[in-house]
Formats: C-alpha cells, structure tokens, sequence
C-alpha cells in the first residue's frame, strides 16, 4: 500500500529530527516492522543509515532495497544467525559476549570483510539478561581469543536507558554509559582511531542522551510513527 500523505509525515519527521541533532551526531533510523516503502520514504530525504533488531527482517529487506544503505543490527543477536547478515551489515550494535565475537569474525573472514561492533552495556534499572557490566568487558577484552579476532573492530559501546519519565535517572544512566566508553578508550582504545561512538537515545531520550556525549541516536517511532 502506498500512501502518499502517511509518507509526507514521515520526512517531515526526519528533516524536523535531523534539524535538532548536531552534525558529529549520527542518526540511526530504526525501521523495524515497517514496510520498505516506509524506508524509502526516509531514504528519498536523505537518510542512509537504517536499523533492525530481527534477522529474518533484516536479511529480507536488505536485497530489495538501495545498496548504499548502511544496515545497523540493534538487536539482540544469535550466534546461529550472524551469517545471514554477515555479507553487509554496516554495524552490529549489541554485542555482548565472546562467543558471538568468534561467530561474527569467523562470518566476517569467509566474506573478506571486517565487520564493526559496539559493547552493549547493561545501564538500566530494569532486569535484562541482555548488556555487559564493567568487570565482563574486561574479561572480553583481556581474553586470548579475542586478540586472536582480526575481521572485527569493537567501535564504541551501545546501551539503552531505563523507560521512564525520570529525567534524573535517564541523565545519570547515560553519564554512566559515557563514562565506561572513556575508561575502555584509556584502557584499550588509546591509539584505536575508530574505537569512538558512543550509541544511546531513542525517541523519547535522544536530546538528553545528545546532551551526555552521544555520538549516535536510534530513532524509530518519531520518524515512522508507532509500531503496531
Ligand atoms: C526499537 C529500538 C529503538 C527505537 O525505539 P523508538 O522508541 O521507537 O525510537 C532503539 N534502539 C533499540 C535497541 C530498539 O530496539
């Protein structure tokens, strides 16, 4: 279905959203559930960087849609599943253990291609078996095997802020991601050029998360409406 008044809104969305991130600041639109005329709508405003958060959705859409789409996982991702995104996937944004580490180099490596990841940090209140702590990304980062990974570079951290209407908490939930990306870059990173994103906001939080230091936002809903 093509709906040319539902698709106006949608760059409209995108143009106001872009008008208040600042240039250093990038924009991931996260078109999860949405159709691709959706995606295209944002993609004939200009937007190139697209995020999902399941495989089969991924892997779907990738190949009917523009080639200079930079696809972003956000998800949470299976091991089992990392090779049918590994081809062209720009970004996968919520790694968290070594395991899938191994799984993504290995993918990477049969495609010649090195594939960047971000940590996902657990910085919520609520209960998730999904983020890492502290004291896990050094055990990840320390380890042997992952010295031995050269088809992946570790890009930055991601983490996701408590939903509330705290505004206090959400600030100090950021200040904390923003803190853990500056110890691991002394740490690790010191001479690593391209260990610098730190990914925090969504739709109802990017201008806090902007204000603590993000260097990339995820924005789904207030660019493509809610999700059904
Ligand atoms: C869905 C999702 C978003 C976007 O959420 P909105 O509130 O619609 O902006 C951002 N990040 C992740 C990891 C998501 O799963």
């Amino acid at each position: 279905m093509y709906n040319k008044a539902l698709n106006m809104i949608i760059k409209n969305n995108l143009l106001k959203i872009l008008k208040t991130i600042p240039e250093n600041v990038k924009l991931v639109a996260v078109s999860k559930t949405k159709p691709n005329e959706d995606i295209l709508e944002a993609y004939g405003a200009g937007q190139r960087i697209f995020g999902e958060n399941k495989v089969q959705d991924l892997a779907a859409k990738q190949p009917q849609l523009p080639k200079d789409i930079r696809w972003h996982f956000i998800g949470h991702l299976q091991t089992n599943k990392v090779k049918y995104i590994a081809e062209f996937v720009d970004l996968i944004e919520a790694v968290d253990s070594i395991k899938l580490l191994k799984e993504i180099n290995k993918q990477a490596s049969k495609h010649n291609r090195t594939i960047n990841c971000l940590l996902q940090f657990h910085i919520a209140t609520e209960e998730t078996k999904f983020g890492l702590d502290m004291e896990e990304a050094d055990a990840i980062l320390l380890c042997d095997d992952f010295k031995k990974l050269e088809n992946i570079k570790i890009a930055g951290v991601m983490g996701m802020a408590t939903f509330t209407s705290d505004k206090n908490l959400i600030h100090s939930e950021f200040k904390t991601l923003r803190k853990y990306f500056e110890q691991l870059k002394q740490k690790y990173f010191s001479d690593k050029e391209y260990f610098k994103e730190i990914s925090m906001g969504m739709s109802d939080d990017y201008q806090i998360a902007i204000a603590e230091g993000s260097t990339m936002v995820r924005v789904g809903s207030a660019i493509f409406g809610a999700r059904g």
